[in-house]
């Protein structure tokens, strides 16, 4: 009988658990997708990431006709899904790839438990399945450093397994409802046409920005990484969000590349990525409930206006706008930018975490469950290993100190790009001589800050005092 190949965010063909199992079995494969926004909830895929899935699924098909198969998509409620294409075909047998997300757990449970259909979950993308990296005493880690000094002590996550030449496929697959039925493509008002130019979702892409990082920028990612006005980082995150390259194909690619004092701190990051999935996976409430309990006393504000400026990129603070429109613009943020808008929400407005993480779901094109929850929360304080509350940052000194030269403010805040470095992060010190000549009018062609650094920094302190109050 068929067994049915069940892509989810798992979309390539090279070094893919599932799909070997798959092949292993001799059997006809059909590959499927279904497009469930009923049972993900809350965390059906945002706008963003939406356009790139779309993209990711017409390529992942290219690659499976290569192997002989095409991938069908659905739309509609997984269980009946593939209920009707089981009964369909004969299939007994599903493969597919473990998720940590809830809504994921949960719909596997759902399709394990019909009748007649056996589900097999495979290694999860990640470099070591949850639970594998553990304390002493067998209990998960909270905290970043030891996992990360556990994990490293680890047999290497493995090698890369040779990807099949080809597949059998079902002699008559099913209709399926088609790409573009399953409406994850904005058409008009094609928003996304902004953002195409800097991405090219699928497999391909995901190998090309992986050689291209270990060919031109790994070397300086240490010394770059926190500086958004340079490309030092891999870009690697939305093909990783889409399960496109393997973590484990980043690693071993990584290890056999590069000598390890170069590796390290790249490779140190992509364990973030596991401790996220990790903490996500052994706490489900990550995404909606503070970890550190206390913090549900903060006494948050309530203020479309303020967050409205803050997603449009119009604060006053040029470091933050900058980020709030690239994010805007090209789907992407870097991540030093996503502490500082970050911070900047939660601390200087006091709005709430969730309406960031909500924002960032939405419009991220690397939008993952667990990172984005694990980054707010780490962001507000109030996650596990996060930084104190107190510790308020800066924008303008935040912004001196990683975009010193101004590139990355003057390329997203073009108003603002004739201004000297000197007051380019606090266009409100110019003076009106500088302002004039950079053509800069606050208040008209850029607005002036929505709060004063001071005040806000003393009103973001008494409101952890309640949280103190209530530890
Ligand atoms: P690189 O520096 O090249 O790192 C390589 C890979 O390691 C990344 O692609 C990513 O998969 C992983 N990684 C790096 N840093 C982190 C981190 N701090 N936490 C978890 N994984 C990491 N990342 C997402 O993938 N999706 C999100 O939704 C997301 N939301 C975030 C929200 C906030 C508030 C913050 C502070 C961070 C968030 N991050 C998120 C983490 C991080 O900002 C991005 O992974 C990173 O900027 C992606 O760029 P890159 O691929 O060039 O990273």
């Amino acid at each position: 009988a068929p067994v049915i190949l069940w892509f989810r965010d798992d979309l390539r063909v090279g070094d893919q658990p599932a799909l070997l199992a798959a092949a292993a079995t001799g059997a006809p494969v059909l590959p499927v997708f279904v497009a469930d926004d009923a049972a993900a909830g809350d965390w059906a895929p945002g706008g963003a990431a939406r356009w790139w899935l779309h993209h990711s699924l017409a390529t992942l098909d290219a690659q499976l006709r290569l192997l002989g198969v095409g991938l069908r998509v659905y739309r509609g409620d997984s269980v009946a899904v593939l209920t009707r294409l089981a009964a369909a075909t004969g299939a007994g047998a599903i493969h597919t790839t473990q998720g940590v997300e809830p809504w994921v757990r949960a719909l596997h449970d759902r399709v394990a438990a019909v009748d007649g259909l056996t589900l097999h979950t495979h290694a999860p993308d990640l470099l070591y399945p949850p639970g594998r990296v553990l304390t002493g005493q067998g209990t998960p880690y909270k905290v970043f450093t030891p996992f990360w000094r556990a994990l490293q002590t680890l047999d290497p996550p493995g090698s890369v397994p040779a990807t099949p030449t080809r597949l059998a496929g079902v002699a008559t697959p099913p209709a399926d409802d088609g790409l573009s039925a399953l409406g994850l493509c904005p058409t008009a008002p094609d928003w996304a046409a902004k953002m195409a130019p800097h991405w090219t979702p699928g497999e391909a892409g995901a190998e090309a920005a992986l050689d291209r990082f270990l060919d031109q920028r790994i070397a300086a990612y240490e010394t770059g990484r926190d500086h958004p006005g340079v490309s030092a980082t891999s870009a690697l995150s939305p093909h990783l969000a889409h399960g496109e390259i393997s973590p484990r194909t980043v690693w071993a690619r990584t290890r056999a590349r590069c000598p390890d004092e170069v590796a390290r701190p790249f490779l140190r990051e992509l364990a973030w990525r596991d401790f996220a999935h990790h903490l996500l996976h052994f706490m489900p409430d990550l995404p909606d409930l503070p970890m550190k309990p206390e913090f549900k006393a903060f006494p948050w504000v309530d203020d479309d206006r303020a967050l409205a400026a803050w997603q449009r990129g119009r604060t006053g603070y040029p470091i933050v706008d900058a980020g709030m429109r690239q994010l805007w613009q090209t789907g992407w943020m870097h991540n030093r930018v996503r502490m500082i808008v970050g911070s900047f929400l939660v601390k200087h407005l006091r709005l709430h975490w969730r309406l960031g993480e909500r924002w960032f779901w939405d419009t991220l094109v690397d939008a993952d469950l667990a990172n984005n929850a694990m980054g707010w929360q780490w962001i507000a304080g109030c996650g596990p290993d996060a930084a104190p509350y107190f510790r308020i940052f800066n924008p303008v000194t935040q912004g001196e100190k990683f975009d010193a030269k101004g590139a990355y403010v003057r390329h997203y805040v073009p108003e603002l790009a004739a201004l000297p470095d000197r007051v380019l992060h606090q266009p409100w010190t110019a003076t009106a001589a500088q302002r004039a000549q950079a053509g800069v009018r606050l208040g008209d062609t850029y607005p002036h800050p929505i709060v004063d650094h001071k005040a806000a920094r003393q009103a973001a302190l008494a409101g952890y005092e309640h949280v103190k109050a209530a530890q």
